[in-house]
């Protein structure tokens, strides 16, 4: 099967992209070795993040990633060679492509390199690397909890329920954020808030203003996310079910320690302390991306 050309928005590219799970295109990525990827397009989110496209060596192969993964980018940048992970957000069976959404960091290494790097320019990747084997319909409610780039493999997740027909998982996403102007891909959720509404609920917090108007007009929720916020907007778990909810949350070090507390220096998911450990949640039902 052939591909498609990309189209603009999310939602829409990633429907046309998706291919026939059965094909026998080849994979793009190697899970054992870097292979080269080359920018083709680089677009404009807000005042620090872009979406960066990069093309396979060979338009015919398909991302072919199961929910969800990241993949693990490697550069050489001033003698040294770096290496750091990042999370697609096209669908798994795009074919010839991957997009990921990336902030920039001043003092970041690789975020700054990828920022500086103009298309036709090539970098090494290798992947799929799984982080949850997301199996359909083991829970009846996925509480998803983001902050800033960390809503990359919430919209992983997010599509992957929304977009398999026999998947009744109700999901709910909590998405925090310094400033209106900081919230990530918000038209898309929005969008997918609307169509399936009957299964998927988006709420953002934010704890500054560009000015007092903004301040006044934004109906979302405000500040940080606190324990109330939590109860108001999430399903909690019940003591006698298991799997009732589950509750995932990526974000800087800091948003993790509020919510959940933070993986362990291991990158092991450690105990679970913060704010879902007040409501209820243990290490059975809380998954730190
Ligand atoms: C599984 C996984 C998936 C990821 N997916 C994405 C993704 O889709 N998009 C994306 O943009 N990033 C993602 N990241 C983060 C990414 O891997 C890098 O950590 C990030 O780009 C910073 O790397 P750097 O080399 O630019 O900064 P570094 O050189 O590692 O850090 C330098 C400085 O940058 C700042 N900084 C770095 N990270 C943060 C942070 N999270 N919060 C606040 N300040 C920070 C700090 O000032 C820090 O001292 C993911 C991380 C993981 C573990």
């Amino acid at each position: 099967m052939g591909c498609t050309p990309a189209v603009p928005t999310i939602i829409e590219r990633n429907k046309l992209m998706e291919i026939n799970k059965s094909s026998t295109l080849p994979d793009g990525l190697d899970p054992n070795n870097f292979r080269t990827i080359t920018l083709s397009k680089i677009r404009e989110v807000n005042h620090n993040t872009k979406f960066f496209t990069f093309n396979f060596n060979d338009p015919k192969s398909v991302l072919n990633m199961k929910i969800s993964s990241c993949i693990l980018f490697k550069a050489n940048i001033g003698g040294k060679v770096v290496y750091r992970q990042y999370t697609p957000t096209t669908r798994p069976n795009t074919c010839g492509y991957l997009e990921v959404l990336i902030k920039y960091y001043p003092a970041g290494v690789m975020s700054k390199h990828i920022h500086n790097m103009k298309t036709g320019d090539q970098i090494e990747i290798k992947g799929p690397i799984l982080k949850y084997d997301y199996q359909s319909n083991k829970f009846k409610n996925l509480a998803l909890i983001a902050g800033g780039t960390g809503v990359t493999p919430m919209l992983q997740m997010i599509e992957e329920i929304l977009f398999t027909a026999d998947d009744k998982t109700k999901v709910t996403l909590l998405y925090a954020n310094t400033s209106f102007a900081d919230i990530l891909i918000k038209h898309d959720l929005d969008k997918l808030a609307q169509k399936y509404s009957h299964q998927f609920k988006c709420y953002y917090t934010i704890d500054k203003y560009a000015d007092t108007v903004e301040e006044e007009v934004w109906t979302g929720e405000r500040g940080h996310i606190t324990t109330s916020m939590l109860e108001n907007l999430i399903p909690i778990p019940p003591s006698d079910d298991d799997e009732s909810v589950m509750a995932m949350v990526c974000g800087p070090s800091g948003f993790m320690e509020l919510i959940c507390g933070d993986k362990t220096l291991d990158s092991k998911q450690g105990e679970v302390s913060g704010l879902l450990k007040q409501l209820g949640f243990t290490e059975k039902n809380v998954f730190k991306f």
